[in-house]
């Protein structure tokens, strides 16, 4: 049976392998949150990712992508993983430490009308996913879609192009540091 052939089981897989976490996090989008999802722990063991990755292939195998583009550690394996099953090739962006935007990382490029679909494991505002598409569009490039394993289901999000999501985690949340009870009683981020 797959472990995707229902939202329950696939949620019961996330929380057994202990992706999920609580603590104090500051997340991509600058904002704080007490839960955290951290998909590559899902990627330690390939095998049960499997069916994971192929459910998300097969939702964008009508796009016909020519790359795969992702950023960061999970986004990269996931690239590489749907690039594989779609016979598409590999494109990985990284977040500049001074700057806060997303580029290719030298050595990999975008051709204009290339089509690309851009993967992310996780979003809370959808700040990094749209960062991908603007990287795409200045190419010339052609998104066709954007894959996400989780978003958490507290923002509205539009990326401008069809959006397949698998999972909608419950119970998470995401505050501006301002307003956050962590940090009111002073407990540390959690790394
Ligand atoms: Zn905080």
């Amino acid at each position: 049976m797959s472990v995707l052939s229902d939202t329950a089981a696939l949620l019961a897989w996330v929380e057994r392998s202990g992706a999920l976490q609580k603590g104090h996090f500051k997340l991509a989008s600058g904002l704080h949150a007490s839960r955290f999802f951290r998909c590559i722990k899902l990627f330690q063991d390939p095998n049960a990712c499997e069916a994971l990755f192929v459910e998300l292939a097969c939702r964008f195998q009508a796009q016909s992508p020519d790359v795969v583009m992702g950023a960061n550690e999970a986004g990269s394996i996931l690239a590489f993983e749907l690039a594989r099953r779609l016979g598409a090739e590999v494109a990985i962006a990284r977040q500049s430490q001074d700057e806060q935007r997303y580029r290719l990382i030298e050595g990999f490029e975008l051709v204009p009308g290339a089509r690309v679909l851009v993967v992310d494991d996780i979003t809370t505002t959808g700040g990094t996913a749209k960062q991908l598409v603007e990287i795409v569009r200045q190419a010339n490039g052609i998104p066709v879609g954007v894959g996400l394993v989780a978003t958490k289901g507290i923002f509205a999000i539009d990326l401008g192009c069809p959006t397949e999501v698998l999972l909608e985690l419950q119970g998470m949340d995401a505050v501006d540091p301002q307003d956050c009870p962590l940090c009111q009683q002073g407990i540390p981020l959690s790394g």
